[in-house]
This record gives C-alpha cells, structure tokens and sequence, in this order.
C-alpha cells in the first residue's frame, strides 16, 4: 500500500467516525442558514350560529372570523381567530395585525418561545389574532413530526375529560328543548346573570338531573345577593360558578370565595399567565381559553402555574371552528373541566377534529392539532 492510498483511507476513517460521533458537517467553509420560506395566509370567515345567543349582556347570531394557514415544505398548518364582539377584536383589526407578522425573520420554525415572543410584542392585547398564529404553527410542527401534540406533550388520551354542552339565557320554553337537545352531554352548563336564574336552572331541572355547571357573567353586581343565589344553586346540583361578579370587584369576589359553598372559577378575571398571581385567592380556579390566552403555548403553561397553586383549570371556547376546538382539545386530558362545544354550535364548520362522543372529549389520532379541512 503506497503512502498516498494509506492517508486516504486514514482519511476516510476519520470522516466516518466523525460521522458517527460529531453533528458538525464535514464541510467546512462560509455557513448558509436556509431562508424561512414560511407562508402566513389568512381570510375572513364568519360563524353562523344554529341559535340566537344570549348571555348576561347581549345576543348574536353570526360571529366573526380569519381562517390562518403557514405553508412550508408542503405541509399546512390551519389556526383560528373568533371575535366575538365584546372582546374588541374584530376581522379588521386581525387583519391588521396579522399583516405585520413576519415568518421569514425566524429560521427555524420549532423555536416557538422566541417565535411567539415576537409576536405578542407586536402591539399589546389582539389575543385571538395572535392565537391564530399559535395553533398555526403548533399545527404545522405537529405534521412535521407527524404526531398530534397530545403525545408530544405525553398526555394519554383516553383522559380527557366529558365537555358540557352550554344552554344561553332564554325563555322557559327554548331552554326546555335545548336541554332535552343536549342529550348525549353528561354535563349542562347555564349562563345566568340576569332575573330570569331560578327559572333557567328550575326548567333544566324539570327535564334532567345531570350535574350543571353555571356562568353568570359578571352578572351580579351585589356580594350579598350573590351570595343568596349561589346558595341556592347548590341545593340544585350546581357544581360550580363562573366569574360571579363584575371583574373590576375584586375584593367582593375575594369575600364570596370564602363564604361560598360552590367552587368559584375566574373567566373574564383571568386572560393570560400574568393574571393568575391576581386570580390566585379570589377564585378557585380558573377559565382557560385559547382565544384569550394567545393560544396552545400559553395555555399550556396556565395550566402548570395553576397546578402548582392548587387551582382547578376548566378549559373553555368561543363559538369556533373544529380547527380552534381541536386545538384545545389537545390539552384537555389535563383539566378539571371542560367546555368545547364551540363547533357544535355552529352550522358551517369547515373543518373534521376532535369531536364529542357520549359526551366525552374525543382526540383523533392525527398529527398536528388534528384536523382536516371538509
Ligand atoms: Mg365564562
């Protein structure tokens, strides 16, 4: 063997250990990162809901809505923004900020923390229009590895929790045929609030004996009285009260929690991560949703921060699309309470996700958030 075939196989060997054992490429010389060529799309959409629906302050019967898509090496990941009303988003603000959202300043579309940091530093609040962007990009990761996040996050599926179907305030005649419409659910949820409670849970009662959790919206503005009432709907098999007071009384709620014999869960209260220190002491938990937490990333960690201070966790929704409900439905194997009856509020869903089986919150096993587009 001459000298010069010698080195080369030396050479070689050494190349293939460094193969083996070294990430570094064997090329040396300038260093190219890969442009992201991600695509952000998105559209208007309005919901169309089955029924008029009425909650402590108002009723609607559409909801806007932006369908998102990111595009890259093929694969699509779908996201969501529902606005309704009273939560100050609207088609055109979304699109105002979803038009300043640039993919291609990140070169790797994994890193969500710095990804998603950048774009919630975009202009403050636009929640919806943010968790767009998150389920999105969850979505497209998820196909890219091609496992649904439940598994990426190791939740068991099997877990998840049964959904409530949700019963608006109405006459006593459309509660009665909602109620028995709401057959296959094991839990009915009630929005109160207004004068017309007792009636609402007393016609509920007259159809079934299922458990009811209630919401009353901020609806009642005297601690006393409030007082009275959730007394009262614990003799009715309430199991819990969502934000019972105006979010501004803080210290009311606080005095209620300690005298109240139902569970006490913060909604309007609590939006994203920074309010639970505030929520910890006046609620007993708290009301997640991803339209007002700015999607699956931080809702996520919600859920950790309350765990560790002993809060319950319910997970809730807008009426949304299956994309938006799948989406959260990823995470419910881990919370108390769930309320994901978005989807089967409306009556041009546009897509096939996580559904609802006797009642129980059903994962499909797909990749991503789950869906495929109908
Ligand atoms: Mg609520």
């Amino acid at each position: 063997m001459n000298h010069d075939r010698r080195s080369f196989l030396q050479k070689a060997a050494l190349a293939g250990a460094a193969a083996v054992f070294s990430p570094r490429p064997l090329i040396s010389g300038p260093i190219h990162y890969t442009v992201n060529d991600m695509k952000l799309r998105f559209s208007p959409y309005t919901l169309e809901l089955k029924h008029t629906f009425t909650i402590a302050n108002y009723s609607r019967t559409t909801t806007p809505d932006m369908m998102v898509e990111v595009e890259k090496d093929g694969i699509i990941g779908y996201g969501e923004a529902s606005m309704p009303p009273y939560l100050g988003e609207s088609q055109e603000s979304v699109s105002a900020f979803l038009s300043k959202v640039d993919l291609s300043k990140f070169s790797d579309p994994f890193q969500f923390e710095e990804i998603l940091a950048a774009i919630d530093a975009i202009a403050p609040k636009n929640p919806a229009a943010k968790a767009a962007v998150d389920i999105a990009l969850h979505d497209w990761a998820g196909k890219k590895l091609g496992a649904p996040w439940y598994r990426i996050w190791g939740l068991n599926p099997e877990k998840t929790p049964v959904t409530s179907f949700t019963i608006g305030i109405d006459t006593e005649e459309v509660v009665r045929q909602k109620t028995q419409e709401a057959e296959i659910y094991k839990v009915i949820k009630v929005k109160l609030g207004r004068d017309t409670d007792k009636m609402m849970i007393e016609t509920i009662r007259q159809v079934t004996d299922k458990p009811i959790t209630s919401d009353a919206n901020q609806g009642w503005k005297n601690r006393d009285e409030a007082l009275k009432m959730i007394e009262w709907l614990a003799t009715k098999g309430v199991v819990f009260v969502e934000q019972p007071m105006p979010k501004e009384q803080v210290d009311d709620t606080a005095w209620l929690r300690e005298r109240s014999p139902l569970p006490l869960i913060g909604d309007e209260s609590v939006q994203r991560l920074a309010d639970i220190k505030k929520a910890h002491g006046v609620f007993d938990g708290i009301n997640i949703k991803l339209m007002k937490c700015t999607g699956m990333r931080e809702a996520y960690k919600m859920i950790t921060l309350a765990r560790a201070l002993d809060m319950k966790v319910m997970l809730g929704c807008m009426t949304e699309t299956s994309c938006a409900i799948s989406a959260a439905a990823q995470l419910s194997p881990l919370v108390d309470w769930a309320d994901l009856d978005g989807a089967v509020l409306i009556k041009n869903d546009l897509f096939d996700g996580a559904t609802i089986v006797d009642g129980k919150v059903t994962l499909p096993d797909r990749p991503g958030i789950g869906v495929v587009k109908l």
